[in-house]
């Protein structure tokens, strides 16, 4: 029987994500032009834990995850990749995406990172260029002036860096001992500083996500959009080169829904699985799926990029602890390693109130730090069996191991210095390891498995750092980690995590250069009505959490799309 068959649409795009919300709702605005949006997950309104000031049960969100992404993430330069394990990797699924679930970080990144992707072929990226679509999209609730936008769908606010735990404060003070100075605005001028974090929160302190904030119900009730939610695109068709409609399961069974032009914003991971699936990609990987191919771009699904992320973690007495539910991460410092090759601003450390959503998580503070621009490149394949094989190879370049390693000791220099001053315990290392993960998501289970061993720290009383130290830690003694480089090497392979910026995938550039995937307008080289626009199209990782700069790159190529 032949598929149910829907459409014509000017333009059907795939992924209600961070970058599909924005552009649903800015190319429906022209009302000639028919505008579909697809999205696999539900459209349902957000749980009290998304709309929190504290994002980390959003996390787990099983409605709005989607189940069984795995991924490699360290450990490459060691290993082959049969042998290295996966671990869970958390990707949106649902209206709104990944900025569903997400930390609510709202950051920009440095204007050279924006400059570099044009001087790396993608026409008409730039800073100058980009910053009309940053103020575009936001709306500001404390900064004025030219940077900052006051009319945007997206608020973005910064807690009182003086209203947070004892914790914080004494990890930013043993900063500003060591010349750190307090900085007012993370989307300010590109700085290193001590910054209050600038987050996703409206006046109610509430998450807004890229649904909430594009997809209002005026926006919803436009007669030119069409919005299918549940309907997981499996393909697209082409006639010779042309793009011309999308094969979806949908609540009603499989559908072919036609399009003058398909936008694929199905994030960082699953857009490059399309094409490949669909005969835009690598040869050999299109040939496992025995479709026609369409166009050979060997860059779909290379240049994987990630923020490579380590833990240190020290327990703390009550009173430094975190009195309520309100965002983990007060403040943030922005560093640069100094290393050969290092732009300024190149390492990012969140000062964490709290490691989990759990009392042990409490009764922990951390300090988390990532290489804001990384070298190291990773892949994503699209498996026949309909899963990804996703390698991130996280410090496979030198240049990330080295500043990594550096920020385990400067994390663990401020954590003694705060432990000194009684706002917590001696620092230990910390890794996501199978058992963290097991009492990751926040179920009533692991609620009171978690609240007996907190009980248990509570009464432990000089003994509670070590045991904390026991129930979280790595297993690694700290002075063998900072004092012998082939067990730091180690470590770093085992414990280096990433923090859920997949990118750059697809990525913009030069129809010259091979392993570009698309151009400057997000258009795919080498086939027709066909455009990549999310985190896949990023040629380099921004030194920023994502979030901000996807929903920028949706409203810059919807701007070139409607003033074409
Ligand atoms: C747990 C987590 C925490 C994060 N923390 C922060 C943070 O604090 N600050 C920040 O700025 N960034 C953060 N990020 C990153 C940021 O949210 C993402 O980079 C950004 O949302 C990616 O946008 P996107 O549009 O590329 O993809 P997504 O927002 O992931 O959207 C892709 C959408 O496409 C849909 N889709 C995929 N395949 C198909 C298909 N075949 N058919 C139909 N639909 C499909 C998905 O269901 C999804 O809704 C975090 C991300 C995660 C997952």
């Amino acid at each position: 029987m032949a598929p149910a068959r829907t459409g014509p649409f000017d333009i059907v795009i795939v992924g209600g994500g961070s970058a599909g919300c924005v552009l649903a709702a800015r190319l429906s605005e022209q009302p000639s032009r028919r505008v579909a949006l697809l999205e696999a997950g539900p459209d349902v309104p957000p749980s009290a834990d998304q709309l929190s000031a504290y994002p980390g049960r959003a996390y787990f969100e099983p409605r709005t995850l989607w189940p069984g992404t795995v991924a490699r993430l360290g450990g490459a330069h060691r290993n082959d990749t049969t042998t290295r394990p996966t671990a869970p990797y958390a990707q949106g699924r649902g209206l709104g995406g990944s900025s569903a679930i997400n930390g609510l970080g709202a950051n920009r990144g440095a204007p050279e990172d924006y400059d570099a992707w044009g001087r790396l072929g993608a026409e008409g990226w730039s800073w100058e260029s980009v910053l009309p679509y940053f103020r575009k999209l936001e709306r500001d609730l404390d900064r004025t002036g030219p940077p900052h936008g006051a009319g945007g769908p997206i608020p973005v606010r910064r807690p009182d860096p003086a209203d947070t735990s004892g914790f914080v404060r004494g990890v930013a003070a043993a900063a500003v001992e060591a010349g750190v100075p307090w900085r007012a605005d993370q989307n300010g001028p590109w700085q290193d500083g001590l910054f209050p974090i600038a987050l996703n929160l409206d006046e109610d302190w509430q998450r807004v996500s890229a649904a909430q904030g594009y997809l209002t119900a005026s926006v919803r009730a436009r007669p030119n959009l069409s919005i299918l939610s549940q309907t997981e695109v499996t393909r697209i068709l082409f006639d010779c080169s042309r793009a011309v409609a999308v094969m979806a399961r949908g609540p009603g069974g499989v559908v072919r829904i036609d399009a003058e032009e398909v936008i694929l914003a199905a994030g960082a991971l699953r857009s490059p699985a399309l094409l490949q699936r669909s005969g835009v990609g690598p040869g050999p990987v299109v040939a496992a799926f025995g479709v026609q191919p369409v166009a050979e771009r060997r860059g779909v699904g290379e240049n994987l990029l990630e923020h490579p992320s380590i833990g240190m973690a020290a327990y703390l007495p009550r009173a430094a602890r975190a009195p309520d539910d309100r965002h983990h991460i007060p403040v943030i410092e922005r560093w640069s390693s100094n290393l050969p090759d290092a732009p300024s601003g190149d390492m990012h450390s969140a000062i964490m109130a709290r490691a989990a959503w759990h009392p042990i998580g409490a009764r922990l503070g951390m300090i988390f730090t990532w290489v804001n621009q990384s070298h190291s490149r990773g892949v994503v394949r699209a498996l026949p069996d309909g899963g990804l094989d996703v390698d991130f190879r996280l410090l496979s370049d030198p240049r990330d191991r080295a500043r990594l390693a550096q920020g385990v000791r400067r994390a663990a220099e401020r954590l003694s210095q705060a432990a000194g001053a009684g706002v917590c315990g001696r620092p230990f290392a910390v890794m996501a390891s199978a058992r963290a993960r097991r009492f990751g998501a926040p179920t009533l289970r692991n609620l009171a498995v978690t609240g007996m061993a907190g009980a248990l720290l509570d009464l432990a009383g000089p003994m509670a750092p070590g045991l904390s130290e026991r129930m979280a830690g790595a297993g690694v003694a700290l002075p063998d980690l900072l004092n012998n480089s082939a067990r730091m090497d180690a470590f770093l392979d085992i414990a280096t995590t990433g923090v859920w910026h997949a990118s750059g995938t697809c990525r913009m550039g030069a129809a010259s250069d091979p392993m570009a995937v698309c151009d400057g307008a997000g258009r795919v080289i080498g086939v027709e009505g066909l455009r990549v626009c999310d985190a896949s199209v990023f040629p380099t990782i921004p030194c920023a959490n994502l979030n901000l700069p996807v929903m920028m790159t949706a409203e810059r190529i919807a701007s070139l799309i409607c003033q074409s």
